[in-house]
């Protein structure tokens, strides 16, 4: 194996990439500027989908140890309930939202990397990279002022916002940043008469306030202020000021006290066009930044990483074509503009201003959330379920077989099956009949593909699933020529 992959950013997109290469026997070193972890709880929500990808790496349990479940989520008015959205019922292992601080899924990451051998090493600033063509030549500064010039096969960004890497590859971060003023508030409330395993946003003619439970008695209070045309302008609330916004547009008698972080925040809707070139990568914020409605930030960095490890893994392990990598780039770029698109939407409806708009939005929203179907989809966009890769390299076109996912979609995962994936070695599994011709496929391609069928969806098709648990391939039943094709597209 060659020199370590560099990972520049220990945030929870470089954390978890980290923990994927290792997993799957890759040698990385991560590096974070900061001296410490973050102590803020920033994200909060860990989505059905991350959940289920970061069973991959067996480490769900100490985040449901650890979180706690939301099940749903109420748009109300003083009075009245505008609309609810359940998540109990998606298809899913993991029917809820796990509310669960930034800092710790840092820190749970940080201790399951540890276990794997993997030492954020901190205070290391990555200051400048070259792409040499072969390798990446990395300039990185340690904490006693030490310049240190590394090798690295390959260079990715995790590093935020203000990412060095997008910077060094001269990538422009297109985008806004939004006019509203936003107030922040991790607070304990007493009086709240909502129900506590449940996000309440209340509709007010003034603004927005949502509230998110996050452990007995503990919320994250958000609030729009109202706009401003500085854009440097930045708000600091008071405990005052929250409890005034509670008073007003809550349901009444909610009383905030013990602040754990207070914070005012604008929203940047910002995103680069291609996620790398070369040897070089972008992921999560680096990436793409947002309006957290939705709570899609943090997971769709992670995901971006659950995306790029297998392809890594593989193309380093020369099991698989470095063609391989140019699909990541595609099919997260695509996610990343319908994520940005959805949190645009519901930012713009819950800021809306203006006595008729307001009372139309409520109607409209009222009206579409008793839509079953409507619900349906909102409640997979939100758990991130229904993301998927119709339109990627690796999708093979047309696969569609009734009763179960098309080409390009996630397989639910299976009660009493390891997710496609699992284990140390990324490896593609055939949904598929048993067959001597099954057999022999997974003996030639022994590198890339599960020794064994896994009982097929449903009989006359076959689905050849991804290592990050998309179909890749769906065929006519014993049509074991099209995987073989697919495969030898991929080598
Ligand atoms: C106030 C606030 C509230 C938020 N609320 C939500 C929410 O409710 N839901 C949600 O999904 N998201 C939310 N977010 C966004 C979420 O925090 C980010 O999406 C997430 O942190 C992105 O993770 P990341 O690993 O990509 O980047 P980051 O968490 O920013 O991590 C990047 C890391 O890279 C390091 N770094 C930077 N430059 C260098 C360098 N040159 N060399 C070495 N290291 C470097 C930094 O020190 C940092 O540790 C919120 C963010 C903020 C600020």
């Amino acid at each position: 194996m060659s020199q370590p992959v560099l990972i520049a950013g220990a945030g929870p997109v470089g954390l978890t990439l980290a923990a994927e290469l290792a997993r799957y026997g890759v040698p990385v070193r991560i590096v974070d500027r900061a001296a410490e972890r973050t102590d803020k709880s920033k994200a909060l929500v860990l989505w059905s989908r991350s959940l289920e990808l970061m069973d991959r790496l067996n480490c769900t349990p100490a985040f449901l140890d650890a979180g706690r479940r939301v099940t749903g989520a109420s748009i109300l008015t003083a009075d009245r309930t505008i609309g609810h959205l359940s998540f109990s019922d998606e298809p899913t292992p993991y029917p809820f939202a796990l509310m669960i601080p930034q800092s710790d899924t840092e820190r749970l990451l940080e201790e399951h990397c540890a276990g794997r051998g993997i030492r954020v090493e901190r205070s290391v600033d990555l200051l400048s990279f070259k792409d040499e063509g072969a390798t990446v030549t990395a300039m990185l500064r340690h904490p006693d002022g030490a310049e240190e010039t590394l090798t690295t096969p390959w260079l990715i960004g995790c590093d935020g916002a203000h990412s060095t890497v997008r910077k060094g590859l001269g990538m422009t971060f297109e985008g806004d940043t939004l006019p509203s003023q936003w107030v922040l508030a991790d607070v304990h409330l007493a009086g709240a008469t909502r129900p506590e395993d449940e996000i309440s946003i209340f509709w007010h003619a003034d603004g927005v306030l949502a509230l998110f439970p996050i452990t007995p008695g503990r919320y994250r209070v958000i609030a729009d202020i109202g706009e401003t045309t500085d854009a440097a302008a930045r708000h600091d609330p008071t405990m005052a000021e929250v409890q005034a916004l509670l008073d007003r547009r809550g349901p009444g008698g909610i009383r905030a006290s013990d602040p754990v972080w207070l914070a005012g925040f604008r929203i940047n809707e910002r995103k680069v066009k291609a996620y790398g070139a070369g040897r070089v990568f972008l992921t999560g914020d680096a990436a793409h930044i947002h309006s957290p409605a939705g709570g899609q930030g943090m997971n769709t960095g992670m995901q971006d990483a659950f995306n790029l490890a297998w392809k890594l893994a593989l193309v380093m392990q020369g099991r698989a074509a470095e063609s391989l990598l140019r699909s990541y780039g595609p099919e997260r770029s695509a996610v990343g503009d319908m994520v940005l698109a959805n949190a645009g939407r519901l930012t713009a409806a819950a800021t809306l201003r203006g006595d008729v708009k307001q009372a139309v939005r409520n109607a409209f929203v009222s009206l579409v959330l008793h839509v079953p179907a409507v619900r349906r989809t909102m409640g997979q966009t939100m758990t991130e379920l229904s993301i998927a890769y119709p339109d990627s390299p690796l999708t093979a076109p047309g696969g569609r077989h009734s009763g179960g996912p098309a080409a390009g979609e996630r397989m639910p995962p299976r009660a009493g099956e390891p997710p496609v994936g699992a284990g140390d070695s990324p490896r593609f599994a055939l949904f598929a009949a048993p067959s001597p011709e099954a057999d022999a496929l997974a003996a030639r391609h022994a590198a890339l593909l599960e020794p064994t069928p896994r009982a097929p969806v449903t009989p006359g098709a076959m689905w050849l699933v991804r290592p990050d648990g998309y179909v890749g391939l769906v065929a006519r039943a014993g049509d074991c020529a099209a995987v073989e094709d697919y495969f030898t597209r991929l080598t």
